[in-house]
């Protein structure tokens, strides 16, 4: 098949190859712009790599004399599957006790935005976003819980198609004190309703699918 059309990134030419393998045109019409648009959509969906956590969160640390539970639910997030490239997505919630020190609420969006946009496992994400928030003001607990739906999944009709996914990370004082663990998953049922997590944590549904 011709290729008509020459380009200068490495990138937009693997996806026209790409598109010649899986026997398209990729000089027709619909598609010839196509390799532009993919090499941007990746390079935005995988920003989460260049993203400077230090820099979003400057000056969005505040000392504080509080000590009760900070919840963020709901939290939308889209990420890319790094064994099929497809996309999962969906809420993530996050809570910690302050020990001196809480983060901007508007960041903790911001920090999983971070952790999403690269080729992930929803595990790996929740660890990470948890680990972060534990790292930057050493909270007495923190807790993170996604609920993701994985494309790879549903489109292929590996599982049931509105399955999905929970993972969670509990440190410090939401793994050590089940009072604590229990409190914050009370709190994540009272609005949503559809949250079925009970007797958390649990055991991250293992993504490792062959094919
Ligand atoms: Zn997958």
């Amino acid at each position: 098949m011709p290729v008509t059309e020459i380009y200068n990134e490495p990138m937009q030419d693997l996806i026209q190859r790409l598109l010649i393998e899986l026997g398209e045109d990729p000089t027709r019409e619909g598609l010839v712009k196509t390799p532009r648009r993919v090499d941007k959509a990746l390079r935005f969906l995988t920003s989460g790599y260049q993203a400077d956590i230090d820099a979003m969160l400057n000056g969005a640390l505040f000392s504080v004399d509080y000590s009760e539970m900070v919840i963020v639910r709901d939290i939308d997030f889209y990420s890319m599957c790094e064994h099929h490239l497809l996309p999962f997505f969906g809420k993530c919630h996050v809570a910690y006790i302050p020990n001196g020190k809480v983060i901007g609420l508007s960041k903790i969006p911001r920090v999983v935005d971070i952790f999403a946009r690269r080729l992930q496992l929803q595990e790996r994400m929740t660890n990470q976003i948890a680990e972060i928030i534990n790292e930057k003001i050493k909270p007495l607990g923190v807790a993170v819980v996604c609920e993701g739906t994985h494309l790879c999944m549903a489109m292929r009709g590996v599982e049931k198609q509105n399955s999905y996914t929970i993972t969670s990370a509990m440190l410090g004082a939401f793994r050590d004190q089940s009072r604590t663990r229990m409190e914050f998953l009370e709190l994540l049922k009272l609005r949503g309703g559809n949250l079925s997590v009970t007797g958390l944590p649990v055991p991250g549904h293992t993504h490792d699918h062959d094919e």
